[in-house]
């Protein structure tokens, strides 16, 4: 989902605009926005009574009220058939991975120590997941993309192996920008995309290996996910072809496998090259996790207003509504997470958005949805629950603004675009941006992959 950070005035003239030669008059429109009105739905959306809305919470329950209450009265019609309401049918999966990994070479054993050397869990529900004696096989960066000629399976049989990979994609370590997109990070890089591709390869395992510039954050950031619980879409009935244990190995621990492989890490480095070739590693992985599964239902809020001209035709505004909830206390001892910023705001700006569209004189000609989802935070799965159950046809939405923490810094020059090249709403915003004496930017760190 492309993500603009952007002002208010220019979102609401782009979205008018976008509308061909007969632009609509957007000045009123402009004018129904109001501070004080903002301001009041972050306070409430904020308040501690919501206990930093986390889903499934009673600050759930409460944020929905709202959310309802204020599409209502700004005068969007439901969203979804009769409703305002999207169910999100969702899983909770802790795992207890045991202390202990052990590696077997023909000459060489390794224990690796869990949260230190690795870190590991799993999407499955089976109340028990089990490693034994399973061989591992450094599969370079788990990528199959056809579009860039590459694949790093070719050749490899993986199934029911565990596959080792590196994070980002060719282009990063390479500095080469026929390679991938160089530097800028493309979906491939992402560690969501290396477990799906290894669970369709039939690999039974995956462990990726940690590097701080190539992932662009430290393992402590991977420590985080030690024997913790994870959300989930609620994806019982359907067909998928998961991994039994996901996870990071740190690059130390990449190092010991190598060398009780006989290997250093210029094997690694091979990687990078067209025509690397995967190879087994001639070890062994033995490991069980204990795993709980939850079963819960959020929402996401849907309103809309009905195009005059081309109904069937849809443009979808998102904010996510959720926060992290309550957790650890501050030094004054207050442990809600308000999320004020993120992403109270982006949320009242949805409702005030809303409410400036209806002021308009001229109504828009495409139908505009107004969709504020949910568990963002823990994964964008409210966005992924409505892209894989679309309310409204993908081939007539014409496009998605996201909105996620506004403008708090004052008026600014610039609006930066994450993802440059990715869709043509880029060159809307740059028109529209130019017409309020703005002007877009571009991220400074493409290769951290914000995009995605
Ligand atoms: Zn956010």
């Amino acid at each position: 989902m492309k993500k603009i950070i952007a002002s208010f005035a220019v979102l609401v003239s782009m979205a008018a605009c976008n509308n061909n030669d007969s632009a609509p008059d957007d000045s009123d429109g402009l004018a129904a926005f109001s501070g004080d009105s903002l301001a009041h739905h972050i306070a409430v959306l904020a308040d501690d009574s919501l206990l930093g809305r986390k889903p499934f919470s009673e600050g759930e329950v409460k944020t929905l009220r709202y959310l309802e209450q204020e599409f209502k009265q700004v005068g969007l019609e439901p969203g979804n058939g009769s409703s305002y309401l999207q169910e999100v049918p969702m899983v909770r999966i802790s795992t207890q991975a045991d202390q202990q990994m052990e590696i077997k070479g023909v000459n060489k054993a390794l224990n690796l120590e869990g949260f230190n050397d690795f870190v590991i869990w799993t999407d499955k529900t089976d109340s028990s997941i089990s490693l034994k004696d399973a061989e591992i096989v450094f599969a370079g960066y788990g990528v199959v993309a056809p579009e860039y000629n590459w694949n790093d399976y070719a050749g490899l049989d993986v199934r029911g192996k565990v596959v080792m990979i590196l994070v980002n994609d060719p282009g990063f370590n390479a500095g080469d920008t026929s390679l991938f997109k160089g530097k800028a990070m493309t979906y491939y890089g992402r560690w969501t995309y290396k477990f799906e591709e290894a669970g369709r390869q039939g690999a039974k395992g995956c462990l990726i290996v940690h590097e701080t510039k190539a992932a662009s954050y430290p393992f402590t950031v991977v420590q985080n996910n030690w024997n913790g619980s994870r959300l989930r879409l609620d994806n019982r009935g359907k067909k998928e072809s998961l991994c039994d244990m996901i996870g990071w190995v740190s690059a130390d621990a990449a190092k010991q496998i190598l060398a009780a492989a006989g290997k250093d890490s210029t094997l690694l480095a091979t990687a990078d090259r067209r025509g690397f070739k995967g190879q087994p590693l001639g070890l062994q992985l033995s490991v069980n996790m204990k795993v709980k599964a939850e079963y819960n239902m959020s929402h996401n809020v849907i309103g809309k207003i009905t195009g005059s001209k081309y109904p069937g035709e849809t443009i979808i505004y998102t904010a996510h509504w959720d926060h992290l909830g309550v957790g650890k206390p501050d030094e004054t001892g207050d442990s809600i997470y308000n999320g004020a910023l993120d992403n109270a705001s982006a949320t009242a700006g949805l409702i005030e958005l809303a409410r400036a569209f209806k002021s308009m004189k001229q109504k828009p000609e495409r139908t505009i949805v107004f969709l504020s989802v949910t568990a963002e935070e823990q994964g964008l799965w409210g966005s992924a629950y409505y892209a894989q159950n679309p309310v409204y046809p993908v081939k007539q939405t014409l496009a998605n603004i996201n909105m996620d923490g506004l403008n708090y810094y004052g008026k600014t020059k610039e609006l930066i675009v994450v993802g440059r090249g990715q869709n043509d709403l880029e060159d809307i915003l740059q028109e529209e941006a130019k017409k309020v004496g703005r002007d877009i930017a571009f991220e400074t760190k493409p290769e951290g992959g914000s995009y995605y």
